[in-house]
Protein backbone atom coordinates (compact mmCIF):
# COMPACT_ATOMS: atom_id res chain seq x y z
CA UNK A 1 0.00 0.00 0.00
CA UNK A 2 1.32 3.49 -1.63
CA UNK A 3 1.59 6.75 1.41
CA UNK A 4 -1.29 7.98 -1.10
CA UNK A 5 -3.46 4.55 -0.61
CA UNK A 6 -3.38 4.90 2.89
CA UNK A 7 -4.13 8.16 3.37
CA UNK A 8 -6.91 7.68 1.59
CA UNK A 9 -8.65 4.87 2.98
CA UNK A 10 -7.65 5.80 6.62
CA UNK A 11 -9.96 8.97 5.84
CA UNK A 12 -12.18 6.32 4.72
CA UNK A 13 -12.05 4.20 7.89
CA UNK A 14 -12.18 7.25 10.11
CA UNK A 15 -15.09 8.34 8.58
CA UNK A 16 -16.62 5.03 8.57
CA UNK A 17 -16.23 4.77 12.64
CA UNK A 18 -17.56 8.08 13.39
CA UNK A 19 -20.88 7.05 11.44
CA UNK A 20 -20.49 3.80 12.71
CA UNK A 21 -20.01 5.19 16.69
CA UNK A 22 -23.19 7.94 15.66
CA UNK A 23 -25.31 5.13 14.59
CA UNK A 24 -25.12 2.30 16.57
CA UNK A 25 -28.13 2.67 18.92
CA UNK A 26 -29.81 1.44 15.66
CA UNK A 27 -27.51 -1.83 15.62
CA UNK A 28 -28.64 -4.78 17.27
CA UNK A 29 -26.55 -4.88 20.04
CA UNK A 30 -25.50 -9.06 20.52
CA UNK A 31 -24.40 -10.95 17.41
CA UNK A 32 -26.60 -13.23 16.01
CA UNK A 33 -24.40 -15.45 14.57
CA UNK A 34 -24.50 -18.93 15.06
CA UNK A 35 -20.96 -20.79 15.77
CA UNK A 36 -18.58 -21.29 12.64
CA UNK A 37 -21.38 -18.76 10.32
CA UNK A 38 -18.30 -16.20 9.69
CA UNK A 39 -15.60 -18.66 9.29
CA UNK A 40 -17.83 -20.14 6.61
CA UNK A 41 -17.85 -17.01 4.59
CA UNK A 42 -14.50 -16.65 4.39
CA UNK A 43 -11.73 -18.10 2.17
CA UNK A 44 -9.73 -20.99 3.84
CA UNK A 45 -6.18 -20.07 2.35
CA UNK A 46 -4.81 -16.56 2.49
CA UNK A 47 -4.51 -14.59 -1.43
CA UNK A 48 -2.11 -15.33 -3.74
CA UNK A 49 -2.16 -11.77 -5.33
CA UNK A 50 -2.71 -8.53 -3.96
CA UNK A 51 -6.85 -7.50 -3.89
CA UNK A 52 -8.21 -3.86 -3.98
CA UNK A 53 -8.32 -2.58 -0.61
CA UNK A 54 -11.76 -1.22 -1.32
CA UNK A 55 -12.64 -4.90 -1.44
CA UNK A 56 -10.89 -5.82 1.66
CA UNK A 57 -13.12 -2.31 3.26
CA UNK A 58 -16.13 -3.89 1.94
CA UNK A 59 -16.00 -7.39 3.63
CA UNK A 60 -14.88 -5.65 6.73
CA UNK A 61 -18.43 -4.36 7.09
CA UNK A 62 -20.20 -6.99 4.91
CA UNK A 63 -18.21 -10.15 6.84
CA UNK A 64 -16.91 -9.01 9.57
CA UNK A 65 -19.41 -6.64 11.27
CA UNK A 66 -22.29 -8.77 11.10
CA UNK A 67 -20.45 -11.20 13.60
CA UNK A 68 -20.25 -8.64 16.24
CA UNK A 69 -21.33 -7.71 19.23
CA UNK A 70 -21.37 -3.71 19.90
CA UNK A 71 -19.42 -3.03 23.08
CA UNK A 72 -19.89 0.88 22.83
CA UNK A 73 -23.92 0.82 22.41
CA UNK A 74 -25.69 2.33 24.74
CA UNK A 75 -27.60 -0.58 25.77
CA UNK A 76 -25.20 -2.67 26.41
CA UNK A 77 -25.64 -3.97 29.89
CA UNK A 78 -23.32 -7.08 29.76
CA UNK A 79 -20.01 -8.25 31.64
CA UNK A 80 -18.51 -4.79 32.15
CA UNK A 81 -18.18 -1.48 30.51
CA UNK A 82 -15.22 -1.26 28.22
CA UNK A 83 -15.20 1.94 26.65
CA UNK A 84 -12.99 3.44 23.87
CA UNK A 85 -13.61 6.41 24.20
CA UNK A 86 -12.92 8.34 20.44
CA UNK A 87 -9.80 10.31 22.10
CA UNK A 88 -8.01 7.26 23.29
CA UNK A 89 -9.37 5.86 19.99
CA UNK A 90 -7.20 7.98 18.28
CA UNK A 91 -4.41 7.91 20.53
CA UNK A 92 -3.93 4.22 19.73
CA UNK A 93 -4.05 4.78 16.12
CA UNK A 94 -1.19 7.73 16.27
CA UNK A 95 0.47 4.49 18.27
CA UNK A 96 -0.27 1.91 15.33
CA UNK A 97 0.75 4.48 13.01
CA UNK A 98 4.00 4.98 14.29
CA UNK A 99 4.27 1.20 14.84
CA UNK A 100 7.63 2.01 17.60
CA UNK A 101 8.50 -0.89 20.45
CA UNK A 102 9.37 -0.83 23.57
CA UNK A 103 12.15 -2.98 24.15
CA UNK A 104 14.47 -0.35 26.77
CA UNK A 105 14.20 3.15 27.07
CA UNK A 106 16.63 3.62 24.17
CA UNK A 107 14.46 2.04 21.94
CA UNK A 108 11.74 4.68 22.20
CA UNK A 109 12.41 7.17 25.01
CA UNK A 110 9.11 9.16 24.82
CA UNK A 111 7.39 5.65 25.25
CA UNK A 112 8.87 5.17 28.48
CA UNK A 113 8.41 8.52 29.90
CA UNK A 114 4.80 9.15 29.08
CA UNK A 115 4.34 5.95 30.64
CA UNK A 116 5.73 6.57 33.79
CA UNK A 117 4.02 9.91 33.57
CA UNK A 118 0.36 8.86 32.83
CA UNK A 119 0.75 6.10 35.57
CA UNK A 120 1.78 8.23 38.05
CA UNK A 121 -1.37 10.71 36.82
CA UNK A 122 -3.62 8.03 37.32
CA UNK A 123 -2.02 6.99 40.49
CA UNK A 124 -3.34 10.57 41.86
CA UNK A 125 -6.40 10.02 40.24
CA UNK A 126 -7.05 7.43 42.44
CA UNK A 127 -5.29 8.89 45.58
CA UNK A 128 -2.79 6.58 46.09
CA UNK A 129 0.40 7.70 47.84
CA UNK A 130 3.26 8.61 46.04
CA UNK A 131 5.28 4.90 47.60
CA UNK A 132 3.26 3.32 44.16
CA UNK A 133 5.19 3.00 40.85
CA UNK A 134 2.70 1.75 37.68
CA UNK A 135 3.42 0.28 34.58
CA UNK A 136 1.08 -0.72 32.12
CA UNK A 137 0.42 -4.24 31.29
CA UNK A 138 -1.84 -5.63 28.74
CA UNK A 139 -4.60 -7.03 31.29
CA UNK A 140 -5.49 -8.04 34.94
CA UNK A 141 -4.66 -11.32 34.07
CA UNK A 142 -1.15 -10.51 33.72
CA UNK A 143 -0.70 -7.85 36.40
CA UNK A 144 -2.46 -11.09 38.84
CA UNK A 145 0.36 -13.43 37.05
CA UNK A 146 3.16 -10.91 37.71
CA UNK A 147 2.58 -10.76 41.65
CA UNK A 148 2.03 -14.04 42.65
CA UNK A 149 5.63 -14.53 40.85
CA UNK A 150 6.96 -11.94 42.69
CA UNK A 151 4.77 -13.06 45.67
CA UNK A 152 6.51 -16.85 45.52
CA UNK A 153 9.75 -15.37 45.03
CA UNK A 154 9.75 -12.81 48.77
CA UNK A 155 8.49 -15.96 50.09
CA UNK A 156 11.21 -18.20 49.14
CA UNK A 157 13.91 -15.43 49.27
CA UNK A 158 14.30 -16.19 45.29
CA UNK A 159 13.89 -19.63 44.64
CA UNK A 160 13.99 -19.34 41.02
CA UNK A 161 17.91 -18.22 41.17
CA UNK A 162 18.07 -21.80 42.59
CA UNK A 163 16.25 -25.09 42.45
CA UNK A 164 12.76 -22.94 41.78
CA UNK A 165 9.30 -24.33 43.75
CA UNK A 166 10.40 -27.99 43.00
CA UNK A 167 13.06 -27.77 45.98
CA UNK A 168 11.39 -25.90 48.60
CA UNK A 169 10.65 -27.75 52.10
CA UNK A 170 6.84 -26.79 52.02
CA UNK A 171 4.04 -26.09 49.61
CA UNK A 172 3.21 -21.96 49.75
CA UNK A 173 -0.46 -21.44 49.53
CA UNK A 174 -2.27 -18.89 48.19
CA UNK A 175 -5.77 -17.29 49.66
CA UNK A 176 -8.88 -15.90 47.51
CA UNK A 177 -12.17 -16.01 48.18
CA UNK A 178 -14.11 -17.56 46.56
CA UNK A 179 -15.99 -14.37 44.37
CA UNK A 180 -12.35 -13.74 43.19
CA UNK A 181 -12.30 -13.85 39.39
CA UNK A 182 -10.98 -16.71 37.67
CA UNK A 183 -7.78 -15.50 36.42
CA UNK A 184 -6.54 -15.15 40.45
CA UNK A 185 -6.81 -18.91 40.09
CA UNK A 186 -5.38 -19.61 36.53
CA UNK A 187 -2.45 -17.31 37.91
CA UNK A 188 -1.95 -19.46 41.00
CA UNK A 189 -2.00 -22.45 38.81
CA UNK A 190 0.31 -20.92 36.71
CA UNK A 191 2.89 -19.58 39.09
CA UNK A 192 3.11 -22.86 40.46
CA UNK A 193 1.11 -22.87 43.43
CA UNK A 194 -0.52 -25.84 42.59
CA UNK A 195 -4.84 -26.28 42.80
CA UNK A 196 -4.27 -28.34 46.53
CA UNK A 197 -2.82 -24.69 47.18
CA UNK A 198 -4.94 -22.21 46.26
CA UNK A 199 -7.85 -21.51 49.27
CA UNK A 200 -11.15 -20.20 48.46
CA UNK A 201 -11.97 -18.49 51.64
CA UNK A 202 -16.65 -18.17 52.41
CA UNK A 203 -18.19 -14.73 52.11
CA UNK A 204 -19.86 -12.76 53.83
CA UNK A 205 -23.53 -11.57 53.12
CA UNK A 206 -22.36 -9.00 50.85
CA UNK A 207 -20.45 -11.03 48.78
CA UNK A 208 -17.00 -10.12 50.64
CA UNK A 209 -14.26 -12.05 51.96
CA UNK A 210 -14.51 -13.22 55.74
CA UNK A 211 -11.20 -12.20 57.65
CA UNK A 212 -12.12 -14.68 60.06
CA UNK A 213 -12.09 -17.24 57.58
CA UNK A 214 -8.83 -16.33 56.00
CA UNK A 215 -7.26 -16.33 59.41
CA UNK A 216 -8.42 -19.76 60.37
CA UNK A 217 -7.22 -20.94 56.73
CA UNK A 218 -3.54 -19.63 57.18
CA UNK A 219 -3.64 -20.92 61.04
CA UNK A 220 -4.53 -24.17 60.32
CA UNK A 221 -2.24 -24.31 56.88
CA UNK A 222 0.67 -23.35 59.30
CA UNK A 223 -0.27 -25.99 61.67
CA UNK A 224 0.15 -29.09 59.07
CA UNK A 225 3.05 -27.41 57.81
CA UNK A 226 2.26 -25.67 55.09
CA UNK A 227 3.84 -21.68 54.08
CA UNK A 228 1.34 -18.96 53.32
CA UNK A 229 2.38 -16.79 51.00
CA UNK A 230 -0.19 -14.37 48.86
CA UNK A 231 -3.71 -13.39 49.46
CA UNK A 232 -5.67 -11.45 46.44
CA UNK A 233 -8.42 -9.39 47.42
CA UNK A 234 -10.64 -7.98 45.43
CA UNK A 235 -12.30 -4.73 45.16
CA UNK A 236 -15.08 -5.04 43.25
CA UNK A 237 -15.86 -8.60 42.41
CA UNK A 238 -16.88 -9.52 38.58
CA UNK A 239 -20.14 -10.89 39.49
CA UNK A 240 -21.61 -8.31 41.90
CA UNK A 241 -18.91 -5.72 42.70
CA UNK A 242 -18.28 -6.82 46.53
CA UNK A 243 -15.76 -5.41 48.22
CA UNK A 244 -13.30 -7.50 50.43
CA UNK A 245 -12.05 -5.61 53.42
CA UNK A 246 -8.68 -4.55 52.23
CA UNK A 247 -7.51 -3.18 56.10
CA UNK A 248 -8.38 -6.64 58.01
CA UNK A 249 -6.92 -8.40 55.42
CA UNK A 250 -3.59 -6.42 55.30
CA UNK A 251 -3.26 -6.23 59.09
CA UNK A 252 -4.12 -10.58 58.75
CA UNK A 253 -1.22 -10.60 55.68
CA UNK A 254 1.51 -8.08 57.76
CA UNK A 255 1.05 -10.73 60.68
CA UNK A 256 1.64 -13.65 58.85
CA UNK A 257 4.01 -11.84 56.47
CA UNK A 258 1.57 -13.02 53.53
CA UNK A 259 2.28 -10.89 49.79
CA UNK A 260 -1.05 -8.68 49.66
CA UNK A 261 -1.93 -8.11 45.58
CA UNK A 262 -5.25 -5.73 45.10
CA UNK A 263 -7.37 -6.96 42.07
CA UNK A 264 -9.41 -3.76 41.72
CA UNK A 265 -9.75 -4.04 37.54
CA UNK A 266 -13.20 -2.63 37.14
CA UNK A 267 -13.76 -1.22 40.74
CA UNK A 268 -10.30 0.90 41.02
CA UNK A 269 -11.48 3.58 38.80
CA UNK A 270 -14.25 4.21 41.15
CA UNK A 271 -11.90 5.43 43.20
CA UNK A 272 -11.37 8.64 41.02
CA UNK A 273 -14.26 9.99 42.62
CA UNK A 274 -12.82 10.69 46.05
CA UNK A 275 -16.42 8.97 48.10
CA UNK A 276 -15.55 5.71 46.85
CA UNK A 277 -12.11 5.51 48.63
CA UNK A 278 -13.63 4.50 51.77
CA UNK A 279 -14.64 1.14 49.43
CA UNK A 280 -10.76 0.11 49.49
CA UNK A 281 -9.31 1.80 52.55
CA UNK A 282 -6.68 -0.10 53.64
CA UNK A 283 -5.23 0.21 50.17
CA UNK A 284 -1.58 1.61 51.23
CA UNK A 285 -1.17 -1.44 52.86
CA UNK A 286 -1.02 -3.58 50.10
CA UNK A 287 2.16 -5.29 47.97
CA UNK A 288 0.49 -4.63 44.41
CA UNK A 289 -2.35 -3.78 42.46
CA UNK A 290 -4.01 -3.80 39.29
CA UNK A 291 -6.62 -1.25 37.98
CA UNK A 292 -8.37 -1.70 34.24
CA UNK A 293 -7.63 1.83 32.22
CA UNK A 294 -9.89 -0.11 29.43
CA UNK A 295 -13.08 -1.13 31.25
CA UNK A 296 -15.01 1.74 32.79
CA UNK A 297 -12.69 4.77 32.25
CA UNK A 298 -12.68 4.60 28.55
CA UNK A 299 -8.95 3.90 27.47
CA UNK A 300 -9.67 1.16 24.29
CA UNK A 301 -8.16 -2.26 25.26
CA UNK A 302 -5.95 -3.04 26.04
CA UNK A 303 -4.37 -1.07 28.98
CA UNK A 304 -3.92 -2.54 32.29
CA UNK A 305 -2.01 -0.01 35.34
CA UNK A 306 -0.41 -2.47 37.73
CA UNK A 307 1.40 -0.94 40.57
CA UNK A 308 3.90 -2.02 43.37
CA UNK A 309 5.43 -0.54 45.99
CA UNK A 310 8.67 -2.05 45.82
CA UNK A 311 9.66 -1.82 42.02
CA UNK A 312 13.59 -3.18 42.96
CA UNK A 313 11.80 -6.49 43.99
CA UNK A 314 9.43 -6.52 40.36
CA UNK A 315 12.77 -5.76 38.65
CA UNK A 316 14.98 -8.43 40.60
CA UNK A 317 12.32 -10.87 39.59
CA UNK A 318 11.19 -10.21 36.07
CA UNK A 319 14.85 -8.64 34.90
CA UNK A 320 16.84 -9.67 31.90
CA UNK A 321 19.71 -8.15 30.50
CA UNK A 322 21.48 -9.61 27.52
CA UNK A 323 24.03 -7.78 26.03
CA UNK A 324 21.80 -6.84 22.47
CA UNK A 325 19.24 -4.96 24.90
CA UNK A 326 21.96 -2.95 27.03
CA UNK A 327 22.80 1.13 26.22
CA UNK A 328 24.93 3.50 27.79
CA UNK A 329 21.67 5.49 29.40
CA UNK A 330 20.54 1.91 31.69
CA UNK A 331 21.58 3.16 35.10
CA UNK A 332 19.74 6.28 34.61
CA UNK A 333 16.60 5.25 33.18
CA UNK A 334 13.28 2.78 33.37
CA UNK A 335 13.66 -0.09 31.62
CA UNK A 336 10.14 -1.36 31.46
CA UNK A 337 10.94 -4.95 30.24
CA UNK A 338 12.10 -5.28 33.47
CA UNK A 339 8.67 -4.74 34.74
CA UNK A 340 6.90 -7.34 33.66
CA UNK A 341 6.70 -10.21 31.59
CA UNK A 342 6.97 -9.50 27.90
CA UNK A 343 10.18 -8.17 26.06
CA UNK A 344 7.60 -5.81 23.41
CA UNK A 345 5.92 -3.06 24.80
CA UNK A 346 3.95 -1.37 22.45
CA UNK A 347 2.94 2.31 22.75
CA UNK A 348 -0.07 1.79 25.64
CA UNK A 349 0.40 5.12 26.97
CA UNK A 350 -0.65 7.25 24.32
CA UNK A 351 -4.32 6.39 24.20
CA UNK A 352 -4.29 7.17 28.14
CA UNK A 353 -2.66 10.45 27.79
CA UNK A 354 -5.59 10.93 24.85
CA UNK A 355 -8.25 10.42 26.74
CA UNK A 356 -7.17 12.07 30.02
CA UNK A 357 -6.08 15.39 27.88
CA UNK A 358 -9.18 15.15 25.94
CA UNK A 359 -12.09 14.61 28.53
CA UNK A 360 -10.54 15.85 31.71
CA UNK A 361 -10.74 14.97 35.05
CA UNK A 362 -14.23 17.32 36.00
CA UNK A 363 -15.46 15.33 33.10
CA UNK A 364 -14.63 11.43 33.78
CA UNK A 365 -16.05 11.71 37.31
CA UNK A 366 -18.91 13.48 36.17
CA UNK A 367 -19.16 10.23 34.28
CA UNK A 368 -18.67 7.65 36.27
CA UNK A 369 -20.84 9.48 38.36
CA UNK A 370 -23.55 9.85 36.06
CA UNK A 371 -23.49 5.81 36.03
CA UNK A 372 -23.78 5.48 39.67
CA UNK A 373 -26.97 7.78 39.76
CA UNK A 374 -28.31 5.25 37.21
CA UNK A 375 -27.26 2.37 38.89
CA UNK A 376 -29.21 3.14 41.95
CA UNK A 377 -31.71 4.39 40.21
CA UNK A 378 -32.10 1.34 38.45
CA UNK A 379 -32.24 -0.20 42.17
CA UNK A 380 -34.75 1.46 43.28
CA UNK A 381 -37.21 0.90 40.42
CA UNK A 382 -36.34 -2.70 40.65
CA UNK A 383 -37.26 -2.34 44.78
CA UNK A 384 -40.00 -0.99 44.71
CA UNK A 385 -41.64 -3.35 42.11
CA UNK A 386 -43.87 -6.36 43.89
CA UNK A 387 -42.27 -9.58 42.69
CA UNK A 388 -38.25 -7.96 41.52
CA UNK A 389 -35.46 -8.29 43.68
CA UNK A 390 -31.87 -6.68 43.68
CA UNK A 391 -30.22 -9.85 45.03
CA UNK A 392 -26.89 -8.23 45.97
CA UNK A 393 -25.67 -4.64 47.79
CA UNK A 394 -25.03 -1.90 44.98
CA UNK A 395 -21.50 -0.32 46.01
CA UNK A 396 -20.97 0.61 42.30
CA UNK A 397 -22.48 0.29 38.98
CA UNK A 398 -23.87 -2.91 38.54
CA UNK A 399 -27.42 -4.27 39.77
CA UNK A 400 -28.18 -7.89 40.23
CA UNK A 401 -31.36 -8.06 39.61
CA UNK A 402 -34.08 -11.22 40.05
CA UNK A 403 -37.56 -11.54 38.98
CA UNK A 404 -39.26 -14.19 41.14
CA UNK A 405 -42.95 -15.06 40.71
CA UNK A 406 -44.47 -16.92 43.70
CA UNK A 407 -44.75 -20.35 41.94
CA UNK A 408 -41.15 -20.60 41.03
CA UNK A 409 -38.22 -21.62 42.78
CA UNK A 410 -34.97 -23.50 42.38
CA UNK A 411 -34.28 -24.88 38.92
CA UNK A 412 -37.24 -23.43 37.62
CA UNK A 413 -36.32 -19.96 38.71
CA UNK A 414 -33.46 -20.58 36.80
CA UNK A 415 -35.16 -21.57 33.83
CA UNK A 416 -37.23 -18.68 34.25
CA UNK A 417 -34.00 -16.46 34.36
CA UNK A 418 -32.30 -17.19 31.30
CA UNK A 419 -35.52 -17.69 29.53
CA UNK A 420 -36.08 -13.82 29.97
CA UNK A 421 -32.47 -12.84 29.56
CA UNK A 422 -32.24 -15.07 26.34
CA UNK A 423 -35.26 -13.13 25.21
CA UNK A 424 -33.70 -9.38 25.47
CA UNK A 425 -30.56 -10.65 24.33
CA UNK A 426 -31.45 -12.03 20.99
CA UNK A 427 -34.15 -9.54 20.66
CA UNK A 428 -31.11 -6.89 19.83
CA UNK A 429 -32.21 -4.57 22.34
CA UNK A 430 -30.24 -5.33 25.35
CA UNK A 431 -27.34 -6.94 26.14
CA UNK A 432 -27.23 -8.16 29.93
CA UNK A 433 -24.63 -11.06 31.50
CA UNK A 434 -26.69 -13.46 33.97
CA UNK A 435 -24.41 -15.03 36.53
CA UNK A 436 -24.72 -17.27 39.30
CA UNK A 437 -24.40 -16.21 42.61
CA UNK A 438 -25.28 -18.35 46.12
CA UNK A 439 -26.11 -21.12 43.40
CA UNK A 440 -29.02 -19.23 41.87
CA UNK A 441 -29.31 -17.48 38.66
CA UNK A 442 -29.47 -13.81 38.05
CA UNK A 443 -28.91 -11.29 35.63
CA UNK A 444 -26.10 -8.71 36.28
CA UNK A 445 -27.09 -5.02 34.90
CA UNK A 446 -23.74 -3.72 34.26
CA UNK A 447 -24.18 0.23 33.53
CA UNK A 448 -21.17 2.55 32.35
CA UNK A 449 -20.93 2.53 28.64
CA UNK A 450 -19.87 6.33 27.58
CA UNK A 451 -23.37 6.36 25.76
CA UNK A 452 -25.31 5.02 27.85
CA UNK A 453 -27.38 7.49 29.49
CA UNK A 454 -30.62 7.42 31.99
CA UNK A 455 -33.17 6.89 29.16
CA UNK A 456 -31.36 3.88 28.35
CA UNK A 457 -31.40 2.30 31.66
CA UNK A 458 -35.23 3.11 31.81
CA UNK A 459 -35.93 1.66 28.92
CA UNK A 460 -34.00 -1.33 29.68
CA UNK A 461 -36.34 -1.50 32.67
CA UNK A 462 -39.44 -1.09 30.70
CA UNK A 463 -38.14 -3.71 28.44
CA UNK A 464 -37.60 -6.58 31.85
CA UNK A 465 -40.93 -5.76 32.69
CA UNK A 466 -42.38 -6.53 29.40
CA UNK A 467 -40.37 -9.64 28.71
CA UNK A 468 -40.61 -11.44 31.96
CA UNK A 469 -44.88 -11.35 31.42
CA UNK A 470 -44.10 -13.62 27.85
CA UNK A 471 -43.38 -16.99 28.83
C1 LIG B 1 -12.31 -7.78 34.36
C2 LIG B 1 -11.72 -8.34 35.56
C3 LIG B 1 -10.59 -9.18 35.49
C4 LIG B 1 -9.97 -9.61 34.21
O1 LIG B 1 -9.46 -8.54 33.50
P1 LIG B 1 -8.53 -8.75 32.23
O2 LIG B 1 -7.90 -7.42 32.08
O3 LIG B 1 -9.45 -9.11 31.11
O4 LIG B 1 -7.57 -9.83 32.53
C5 LIG B 1 -10.05 -9.64 36.68
N1 LIG B 1 -10.59 -9.32 37.86
C6 LIG B 1 -11.67 -8.52 37.97
C7 LIG B 1 -12.21 -8.19 39.33
C8 LIG B 1 -12.27 -8.01 36.82
O5 LIG B 1 -13.33 -7.20 36.94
Amino acid sequence: MTPEEFRHFGHQLIDWVADYRAGIAERPVMARTAPGEVKSRLPTAPPEQPEDFAVVFRDLERLILPGLSHWQHPHFFGYFPANAAFASVLGDYFSTGLGVLGLSWQASPALTELEEVVTDWMRQLVGLSEAWSGVIQDTASTCTLVALLCARERTTNYSMSRSGLQAEAQPLVVYTSDQSHSSVEKAALLAGFGRANVRRIAHDEAYALRPTELEAAICQDVREGRKPCAVIATAGTTVCTAFDPIDAIAAIARQHDLWLHVDAAMAGAAMILPECRRLWQGIEEADSLVFNAHKWPGAVFDCSLYYVRDPEHLIRVMSTNPSYLQSSADGRVKNLRDWGIPLGRRFRALKLWCLLRAEGVANLQARLRRDLANAQWLAEQVRSTSLWRVVAPVPLQTVCIRHEPPDLEGEALDRHTLAWVERINRSGAAYLTPAILDGCWMVRVSIGTEATEREHVAALWERMRQEVERA
